[in-house]
């Protein structure tokens, strides 16, 4: 059994948390999706500019609300069409408390020409539905109105636009005020007349609102000098004809020849010069501002009149330029539409970057090109530097060889009087044998090479025989001429690789290399015979002379001393052996 019971009652504590789950999610649903409805309820036509502003301005408004999500719906009771009568009224509040009573708007958006609808009927329509509606005068409504209206003031600026014509066209004697006779443009004409009169004796007023339209164009065509329009508002003339005010005023501004001014931002681009103008979409905006309170959770009785600036001075810069208005003579802080954008006003931000850019570019151009001529002429005085370093380098090279060349010359010159100085000193002048102190070299050196390998070599000293005779029977230039030619006879007659010398006097010493004492000996032989059979010319003739020779080869042990020494020896045995002869020892 209890069992049972705490089975039940973890059954119910499920479904309250379920419950509990689902009621909060609904709510977070709910409260992601308010929605409000907006009723738009409007005395005129959908296509009066004024109305499409006020929309314009409410919804855009109220669009950028994330809170909250807001639909609307319309109702145009085109007042200017119907009699604006008691019955019309009440039938017209019986539709629409039929047609709202099972679902009301949130909010209701009208203006104060339905104002006798909503003070008979509008608790029974829209009982506690919040009324926004604005207001044709600028002070509170002079009547008490229920807890749910709130009111903007908004009147048509009239005083304000006579002193404007006055400052912008200051010539102006004559005022043409167009203005219609439906209800509301009676209000608006007994305005006039209360302002006109500050103006007495300065400005004549023509009031139009009792002609027929047709007339009251006619007028207005017919407009002389020093006089301007002040076009008010056109809903319907004197004979109840109905009309849209903007069509109206785009009219006159085409047949009349005089400046027209406004009072609503709506009629600007239609030909009027502008004016102190109203504007709709601000109070549409101030309307959204209004709702949007409410919304938050304000009451409507706690602000029940907002007093929001809705009028601007406002102008088409075409028509100043038309009738010659200076922008200057416009009041401090006037809005100019409609002035041609040129190309400086679009792209005026690009065009200066541009130009500083292009400025920049031009520097940075023009500062490399500097740099870069500074470097080419940097460069080409590199370049004639190098040239002439070059030449110069070459020049140098070029004396220095030629010096080199000229010393190598002088070397070889040098070198060659050296061999000639040194052949000199080794010649004997008179016969151009070699001398002693050659010949002396020459043993010593074949004494070395004996001394090194064992080469043999001989020695032989040779005497012309009875020289002195010679000399004394012919002469010493004649003694002379017989040493020559001995000398000459002498050295054909030697081996190529034999030297032969003038030992002194008219004594001859031969060196044979590699020579033993007996082929010394047969070679000689062979040169005395030589000497002997030859007839040595000379001035007068030819004449003979003989030589005895003295062969010594070199010996174990010997100096150079003992070889020429028993050489010596030789040629002394020759002589004393009578002459013409070979001796060795
Ligand atoms: P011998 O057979 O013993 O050698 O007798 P000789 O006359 O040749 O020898 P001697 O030594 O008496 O005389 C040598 C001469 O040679 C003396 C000298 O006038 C002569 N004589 C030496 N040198 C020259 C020279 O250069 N020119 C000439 N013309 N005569 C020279
Ligand atoms: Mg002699
Ligand atoms: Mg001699």
């Amino acid at each position: 059994m209890p069992k049972r019971l705490n089975r039940i009652k973890i059954t119910l504590l499920l479904i309250i948390i379920l419950s509990m789950l689902c009621f909060s999610f609904s709510v977070t649903v709910t409260a992601s999706t308010i929605e409000k409805h907006v009723l738009f309820l409007a005395p005129q036509t959908p296509d009066y500019p004024g109305t499409e502003l006020y929309e314009q301005g409410l919804k855009n408004t109220l669009a950028k609300n994330s809170d909250c999500k807001f639909s609307y719906s319309y109702e145009y009771l085109d007042l200017a069409r119907y009699p604006n009568d008691e019955g019309y009224l009440q039938n017209t509040a019986q539709y629409f408390k039929a047609k709202y009573k099972i679902q009301q708007p949130d909010f209701i958006i009208t203006t104060v020409n339905l104002y006798p609808l909503f003070a008979k009927y509008g608790n029974e329509m829209f009982p506690n539905v919040p009324i926004i509606m604005d207001w044709n005068e600028d002070n509170q409504p002079l009547v008490t109105m229920p807890l749910n209206y709130v009111v903007i003031p908004r009147s048509i600026e009239i005083d304000q636009n006579i002193q404007l014509i006055r400052q912008t066209s200051p010539l102006t004697k004559k005022i043409y005020m167009v203005v219609g006779d439906s209800a509301d443009e009676r209000t608006i004409v007994k305005r006039i007349l209360e302002v006109q009169k500050k103006y007495a004796g300065q400005l004549e007023f023509v009031l139009l609102n009792d002609l027929p339209y047709a007339q009251m164009l006619e007028h207005l065509r017919n407009a002389g000098d020093h006089s301007a329009i002040l076009y008010l508002q056109w809903f319907s003339d004197v004979d109840g004809k109905s009309f849209v005010p903007a069509q109206v005023i785009q009219t006159i501004c085409r047949e009349a020849n005089v400046p027209v001014y406004g009072v609503a931002i709506q009629y600007l681009g239609l030909g009027v010069i502008g004016g102190y103008v109203g504007n709709q979409e601000i109070i549409g905006q101030t309307a959204a501002n209004v709702v949007l309170d409410i919304v938050s959770g304000n009451k409507p009785s706690d602000n029940p009149v907002i007093n929001a600036p809705s009028r601007t001075y406002t102008f088409d810069w075409r028509q100043l330029k038309r009738w010659g208005i200076e922008e200057n003579t416009l009041p401090s802080g006037s809005e100019i539409m409609y002035k041609p954008t040129t190309v400086w006003d679009l792209y005026g931000r690009y065009i200066i970057v541009g130009i500083v850019l292009l400025v920049l570019q031009a520097l940075l151009i023009f500062g490399l090109l500097i740099n870069w001529g500074k470097r080419i002429k940097a460069e080409s005085e590199l370049s004639q530097s190098n040239i002439s370093l070059e030449k110069t380098v070459l020049d140098r090279t070029h004396e220095l060889s030629k010096a080199n060349d000229q010393l190598i010359s002088a070397k070889e010159q040098l070198e060659t009087l050296n061999i000639q100085l040194e052949l000199i000193a080794r010649t004997d002048s008179l016969t151009g044998l070699f001398n002693r102190r050659h010949a002396e070299e020459k043993i010593q050196e074949e004494y070395e090479k004996y001394r090194r390998n064992g080469r043999e070599f001989a020695v032989v000293i040779a005497d012309i025989d009875f020289f002195k005779k010679v000399n004394d029977a012919y002469g010493h230039d004649t003694g002379d001429i017989i040493l020559r030619a001995v000398s000459q006879s002498l050295r054909e007659s030697v081996r190529a690789y034999d030297t032969i010398a003038r030992w002194g006097g008219e004594e001859f010493l031969l060196l044979l290399p590699e020579t033993k004492a007996e082929s010394a000996e047969l070679l000689v032989e062979r040169i005395r015979k030589t000497v002997e059979e030859h007839a040595f010319a000379y001035y007068g003739g030819t004449l003979s002379v003989t030589m005895t020779f003295g062969v010594s080869a070199i010996r174990t042990n010997d100096t150079i001393v003992d070889v020429i020494k028993r050489a010596d020896h030789a040629l002394y045995k020759g002589k004393n052996a009578g002459r013409n002869c070979v001796k060795s020892v």
